[in-house]
């Protein structure tokens, strides 16, 4: 038996399909949009359609932008010969806050997981391997997580570029193995960049 009027159930069920929402705090959304003002309740609707619409893959790093390409691929003072890939659109937002890093990004878009059948054709590696094609790169920082994807995918990303002579580098582990890139705190993270290693 459905406790819930229909638009309510429908809600709630949009609610909870949301990454850490359960069934409760799905609830608990969903009543507290029946008490916002129309107006909020309007504006929060169109701040997510915006946000889904006017944002796109950047062409040449992946990373999620309204303006292609994005600004750190536009800005001039970034130095392109040094790629730092990471796994996410939010790693770079975390290597953005170290400050440390001049260089540009490629996100991946995830990492290789046999265990949830992610191969590395699912992954964004063949357009960082033609990114170097039509590059001057010099160094390649691999900064996917310290967890056994992101080890795995390091790995098999290093095998492939090593053999065109580019620098290929690892960032050191201050961040704890099984963590979150996005969770490291700033220092953690910037140390972690300047102890990197080469592979
Ligand atoms: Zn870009």
């Amino acid at each position: 038996m459905n406790y819930y009027a229909a638009p309510i159930a429908r809600l709630i069920e949009e609610f909870s399909k949301l990454p850490g929402i359960g069934r409760k705090t799905a609830q608990r959304l969903a009543f507290h949009v029946l008490n916002m003002k129309e107006n909020d309740v309007v504006n929060l609707s169109e701040a997510i359609i915006y946000a889904k619409k006017s944002t796109k893959y950047c062409s040449e790093c992946a990373n999620i932008t309204d303006i292609d390409p994005c600004s750190i691929c536009r800005n001039e003072n970034r130095d392109k010969s040094i790629i730092c890939v990471v796994e996410d659109p939010k790693d770079v937002i975390a290597m953005e806050k170290t400050k440390e890093f001049k260089g540009v990004y490629h996100v991946l878009h995830g990492a290789i997981s046999p265990m949830e059948g992610i191969g590395p054709g699912d992954i964004r590696i063949k357009e960082l391997l033609l990114r170097l094609q039509k590059n001057e790169v010099t160094e390649v920082i691999l900064a996917t997580n310290p967890t056994i994807e992101g080890e795995a995918t390091s790995m098999y990303i290093s095998k492939l570029i090593k053999p065109s002579g580019i620098k290929v580098t690892r960032i050191a582990h201050g961040i704890p193995v099984g963590g979150d890139l996005e969770y490291a705190d700033e220092v953690t993270l910037s140390k972690a960049l300047e102890g990197r290693r080469e592979l």
